[in-house]
């Protein structure tokens, strides 16, 4: 079964607004070309032709999970960026806010400085400042 240039007589031009099998097109895969033609087969080479997509709900099944696998991948990947950037930065964050109590900071620079390098909302900034001043501050009050 070779293609015998034949096929090319029928070649059907790509419809607009409807699919080439929706328009009674058929494919012969031989020949590689969508044909005008009401056989079963292909007058050019005798191969069966095709008159729908093939595996249309396989590869609507597949598209759908390659997206729900892409899906849960980024799910995975900023979950463990997540979980990365906080183990990271608890020993930073420490520091910082160690550094921010003995120097005497101001809670809005601290909460700068977190945001900056951490990337770290302003609201989690500010109840980690929040938290690391006045636990500071207990004690020294106590003292005084
Ligand atoms: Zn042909
Ligand atoms: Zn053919």
């Amino acid at each position: 079964m070779t293609c015998k240039g034949i096929c090319t007589r029928y070649k059907a031009q790509k419809p607009v607004g409807t699919g080439r099998y929706a328009s009674g097109q058929r494919r012969c895969q031989i020949c590689e070309i969508f044909i005008k033609w009401e056989g079963l087969w292909c007058p050019c080479c005798g191969y069966r032709l095709r008159t729908k997509p093939r595996n249309l709900k396989y590869k609507a099944k597949l598209r759908a999970r390659v997206e729900a696998d892409a899906a849960i991948k980024v799910q995975t990947v900023e979950t463990q960026q997540v979980v990365k950037i906080d183990a990271a930065s608890s020993e930073f964050v420490k520091e910082t806010l160690e550094t921010a109590v003995s120097e005497s900071w101001t809670k809005t620079k601290t909460v700068a400085e977190l945001r900056k390098s951490e990337g770290m909302t302003i609201k989690k900034a500010r109840e980690l400042v929040k938290e690391a001043f006045e636990a500071k501050s207990k004690p020294i009050a106590i003292k005084a």
